[in-house]
């Protein structure tokens, strides 16, 4: 198995278990401004695509990406399947040549446009599109011009897309189905962009886990190095 399809495996199993914990708060919000089956609907398709752990497994981390949209596709109904699944899917074709920080930045800004031109929804349309074009637009300026490591700018694009959700509290939606309730849907945080909030989290906290290990590993290695040459 790749490194990177290693690392995705993770982060899908740690997204699967945040949906799994979140699956009540995220129905509850869908409930609100829609037909609460927001949670439930994630936490199924989660659960699916890390059924399928041994076929991503033998993947290149592209098709990988691929199959985890095909399967959320296939599994989560309503608007947000499409969406999350779809995006993915077209995504996934800028990480064929492997992962570093201009494909991952490549990556995050197919995903957004296919979602915006799936979707239709701008922002301030209280949609996961409020999460999703702050925490895309700072991830590839910290990359691009900030020259920070994926890490960093991951962090800075957590930051952007927590913003981002509760910037949602005060819009009125104009795309989906929280729009047929007009201005009632003021007032109440987006269920699509709080769950893309908690997916980048674990994203993010992935990330940390790996570069934790390997900084650990160096540093040990250095010790090591210095006490051998005593
Ligand atoms: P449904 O609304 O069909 O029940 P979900 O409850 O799973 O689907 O997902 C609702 C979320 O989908 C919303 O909170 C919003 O973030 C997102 N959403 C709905 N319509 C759109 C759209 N046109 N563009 C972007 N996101 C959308
Ligand atoms: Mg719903």
């Amino acid at each position: 198995m790749s490194e990177d399809t290693d690392a995705l495996l993770d982060a899908l199993e740690r997204i699967a278990e945040r949906f799994d914990e979140e699956q009540d708060y995220l129905t509850e919000l869908d409930s609100r401004i829609g037909d609460a089956d927001h949670g439930n609907n994630l936490a199924r398709g989660m659960r699916e695509v890390v059924e399928k752990r041994d076929e991503i497994a033998d993947e290149p981390l592209d098709e990988a990406v691929k199959t985890v949209g095909m399967t959320i596709v296939s599994e989560v109904g309503g608007s947000a399947g499409p969406l999350y699944g779809g995006s993915l899917m077209t995504a996934s074709q800028e990480l064929e040549g492997g992962l570093d920080e201009a494909s991952a930045v490549a990556f995050a800004e197919a995903y957004r446009e296919k979602l915006t031109d799936r979707g239709g929804a701008s922002p301030g349309d209280k949609t996961m599109v409020d999460a999703v074009k702050p925490a895309v637009d700072t991830f590839k300026r910290a990359v691009e011009e900030d020259d920070l490591p994926a890490v960093d700018a991951l962090a800075k694009a957590v930051d952007a897309a927590e913003r981002g959700v509760e910037y949602t509290v005060g819009l009125r939606a104009a795309k989906g189905r929280a729009s047929y309730l007009g201005i009632r849907s003021v007032g109440h945080r987006d269920p699509g962009a709080t769950s893309t909030y908690f997916a980048l989290q674990e994203l993010l906290a992935t990330l940390e886990d790996r570069v934790g290990a390997a900084d650990a590993t160096d540093a040990y290695a250095a010790d090591a190095a210095e006490r051998g040459g005593e």
